[in-house]
């Protein structure tokens, strides 16, 4: 596995709560098989214990001592000898820029995978005036998320989204990691963040990688404890389910993950440490970093 900085650039982080102003890298770059995963890097800052749902004092004590934890908004971009995937689109405020820095368009986007339908992870689908962002993709997202968001809940925003895209969509039926076999680009079964959340498996010539979405927001604490959901997941108890399957599952098989809320490089190695409980190792950086 190949890992390069593509480019480092200022960054300004302007989340309420978030603001600081520092040098940061935007873009990173990691190779599984065939396939190119770039980091698209919206926002990087700190969390809060505020969103923990089920994190005891000795958890927290343990993991989190100043009460502050890093993580980030990420966006993938996963380059592939037939077309170029985009995995969500984050908020849209360096999506583009982050994109030019990768050597790509939006018109040069033929997939649109959204791994749910949060803001931060549709924000960027749309320009102004209901155009779709990127014209020529296909949008990607599972039956039962689409379902939720537009015709139960019927959010606003991804109706909108949704509106532009619909005479090119797919949608999908994800199905259990475990039977997503051979070579390819799978959508994996992740539901509690919200009901028809999903993450995307690449395997190629036996390097995988699992981007694996909202699996996480507070690695720090949700890391070593899986049990410990947010307040954003529609069903912290399932969303706390599914964690422990899928950091079972690629702990078990030595799969590298990549998040939308990794902090930077936003990908790295799970490794078990105990009954239920993990760590995590970030991706090497070149030396200097
Ligand atoms: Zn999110």
């Amino acid at each position: 596995m190949i890992t390069k900085i593509k480019t480092m650039l200022l960054a300004v982080m302007p989340l309420a709560g978030m603001a600081q102003e520092k040098a940061a890298p935007e873009v990173f770059t990691d190779k599984v098989g065939v396939y190119e995963v770039v980091l698209l890097l919206e926002n990087q800052g700190q969390g809060n214990t505020s969103i923990l749902i089920g994190a005891t004092p000795e958890m927290i004590s343990q993991t989190i001592p100043n009460g502050n934890y890093p993580n980030a908004v990420n966006a993938f971009l996963v380059k592939t000898p037939k077309g170029n995937i985009l995995i969500d689109t984050g908020f849209g405020r360096n999506l583009k820029k982050n994109l030019a820095e990768a050597g790509i368009t939006p018109e040069q986007i033929n997939t649109l995978i959204i791994t749910h339908a949060h803001g931060d992870h549709i924000g960027g689908m749309l320009t102004a005036e209901g155009q779709r962002a990127f014209p020529n993709a296909q949008l990607v997202m599972s039956n039962t998320e689409k379902d939720y968001w537009v015709d139960t809940k019927q959010q606003e925003s991804m109706i909108r989204a949704y509106d532009a895209y619909k005479n090119n969509v797919q949608l999908i039926q994800p199905v259990e990691p475990e039977n997503a076999t051979g070579d390819g680009i799978f959508h994996i079964d992740a539901p509690g963040h919200t009901p028809g959340h999903i993450a995307v498996l690449l395997r190629s010539k036996g390097e995988q990688m699992l981007i694996c979405g909202d699996l996480t927001h507070a690695m720090a604490i949700q890391i070593p404890y899986p049990q410990v959901s947010v307040t954003y997941d529609t069903d912290p108890a399932l969303a706390a389910k599914t964690r422990k399957h899928i950091l079972k599952f690629v702990s078990d098989r030595n799969i590298p993950i990549a998040g939308m809320h990794i902090a930077y490089p936003g990908m790295g190695n799970v490794e078990e440490i105990g009954t239920e409980s993990y760590s995590f190792t970030p991706m090497s950086l070149p030396s200097g970093r």
